[in-house]
C-alpha cells in the first residue's frame, strides 16, 4: 500500500511517516502541491493525503488536479474545522478529512476505513493513471499499474525503479522526441543530482532488457541524434 502525503509541515509530516511506516504503509512525502502532481504522475499511488494549506497551492487544487486521472481515495488534513472546509473537500472528491490537531493513530484509522469503503464501492486499488495502452491490448509494451511491472511482448521486465519510471515516461508520450532532460525531469526525484549520461546507461539497459525479452524489441526506442529519445510502439 503506498501512499502520498503532502504536507508542508515538517514535524507533522514526521509524525505521520513514522506512524504510517510503522502500520507497514509505504510512503511518500511531498512539501508542496507540485512536488506531489510530479510524484503522483511519475508513479501509482493507493492512497493520498492533502494538508489544505499548502505554500503553492491548496490541498483541494491537489485533489481536483488528481480527480482528472485517478480515483485514488484522498484524505484532507485542515488546520480549520469549518464547514466549508469540509463540503468543498467532499465535493471535490476527497473521502474524508482530519482537523489538526490529531493524532496518527487517527489518521490510521480513517485511512482502514477509507480503503475498507474503496474496496467494496470501487474497483481497488484504484489505478493511479490510466493503462498506458488501455486501447490497444496488443501494443508490444503493457504497463501493469498496480503491480509496477512492464510486460514486453508478454514477459515481465526485470527493472530497477528507475528503468521502470524512464520506460512509464516513453509508454506516456509514444511517438515524441524525449530530450534527455525532460526525462531527467520525470524520472528523477533530483534530476540535479545526475547527467546526461545516467540517462544513456540507463536507456542501454532498458533497450538490454527488451531485446531479452523479444529479439528486435530495444527497436521501440530510438536515439534521436543531439535531440534525445523517441519511443515508437
Ligand atoms: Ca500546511
Amino acid at each position: 500500500m503506498h501512499i502520498l502525503l503532502v504536507e508542508d509541515e515538517p514535524a507533522i509530516a514526521d509524525t505521520l511517516v513514522y506512524a504510517l511506516k510503522t502500520e507497514c504503509f509505504e510512503v511518500h512525502h511531498a512539501l508542496t502541491g507540485q512536488a506531489a502532481l510530479d510524484a503522483f504522475a511519475a508513479q501509482p499511488f493507493d492512497f493520498a493525503i492533502l494538508d489544505i494549506g499548502l505554500p503553492d497551492m491548496t490541498g483541494l487544487e491537489v485533489c481536483k488536479k488528481l480527480r482528472e486521472t485517478s480515483a485514488v481515495p484522498v484524505l484532507f488534513l485542515t488546520a480549520r474545522d469549518g464547514e466549508v472546509d469540509r463540503i468543498l473537500g467532499l465535493e471535490l472528491g476527497g473521502d474524508d478529512y482530519v482537523t489538526k490537531p490529531f493524532s496518527p493513530r487517527e489518521i490510521v484509522a480513517r485511512i482502514r476505513a477509507i480503503l475498507r469503503r474503496a474496496q467494496n464501492n470501487r474497483p481497488f486499488p484504484t489505478p493511479a493513471a490510466p493503462a498506458a495502452n488501455p486501447e490497444n491490448p496488443g501494443a508490444p509494451l503493457q504497463n501493469d499499474p498496480h503491480a509496477m511491472r512492464i510486460h514486453c511482448h508478454g514477459s515481465a521486465l526485470d527493472l530497477t525503479a528507475h528503468e521502470y519510471k524512464l520506460l512509464l515516461v516513453f509508454l506516456k508520450n509514444p511517438r515524441r522526441v524525449l530530450s534527455r532532460d525532460q526525462l531527467l525531469d520525470h524520472a528523477w526525484a533530483d534530476p540535479g543530482a545526475v547527467t546526461d549520461r545516467t540517462i544513456d546507461a540507463h536507456i542501454k539497459s532498458i533497450r538490454a532488457k527488451l531485446r531479452s525479452a523479444k529479439a528486435g524489441a530495444e527497436d521501440l526506442i530510438q536515439t534521436r541524434r543531439g535531440l534525445g529519445y523517441f519511443f515508437q510502439p
